[in-house]
């Protein structure tokens, strides 16, 4: 099996983070791909973000209608910082079968040198990496699979912003999505 795997704080999901799950799972030919919220996002303020029941609840009604597409709940049930590198040895172990994808924007591909036992984290897992606006990925000090998708210029924190002004934010994020946080008053 190939498996893409999608980590993201996912506050809240977007098209940008959809369209790159989409581009990869046909560019490489996977057999899925896995949406994995992170728990504890060690490297955001977690004081700033919604709750993970919250988050994890949003990326499921995003993905509902993609037969493509799964969530998973490993990261959010796991105490402690989010590590990939535990993410990913948890995987293997319960899917020894699976050769992993783990799939991140250009920005989140720069910092992975920051990631914990990146190295040991870059062993076991193929790094695909998809263009984000303005992001140059040269210089990355390991191989990666590059995969071009069409470019959004949106991000999370902007989009908690439009919400949090009552601006609208559909076709940027799924209505499923706009409906929950709206219900749930996420970003006022
Ligand atoms: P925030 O502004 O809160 O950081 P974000 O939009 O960057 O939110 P994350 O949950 O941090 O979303 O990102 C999860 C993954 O999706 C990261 O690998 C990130 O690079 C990627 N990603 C997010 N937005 C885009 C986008 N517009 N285009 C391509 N990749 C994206
Ligand atoms: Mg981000």
């Amino acid at each position: 099996m190939r498996v893409g795997i999608l980590g993201g704080t996912f506050d809240p999901i977007h098209v940008g983070h959809l369209i790159a799950g989409s581009e990869v799972h046909t560019a490489l030919n996977l057999d899925t791909v896995v949406f994995m919220p992170a728990g504890h996002p060690w490297q955001k303020d977690e004081h700033k973000i919604s709750s993970a029941q919250h988050r994890f609840e949003m990326v499921n009604r995003a993905v509902a209608d993609d037969e493509r597409f799964t969530v998973s709940d490993l990261e959010i049930q796991r105490s402690g910082p989010t590590y990939a590198i535990d993410t990913v040895e948890k995987w293997q172990k319960d899917n020894p079968n699976h050769e992993i994808f783990w799939i991140v924007g250009a920005d989140a591909l720069l910092g992975m040198t920051t990631w914990h036992r990146w190295e040991e984290f870059l062993d076991l897992v193929k790094v695909v990496s998809v263009n984000r606006p303005g992001l140059d990925p040269t210089e990355v000090p390991f191989d990666f699979l590059s995969v071009q998708m069409p470019e959004v210029r949106i991000s999370a924190t902007q989009l908690r912003k439009r919400f949090g002004q009552g601006v609208g934010c559909k076709y940027l994020v799924p209505d499923p999505v706009i409906d929950y946080i709206l219900e749930e008053n996420l970003y006022n």
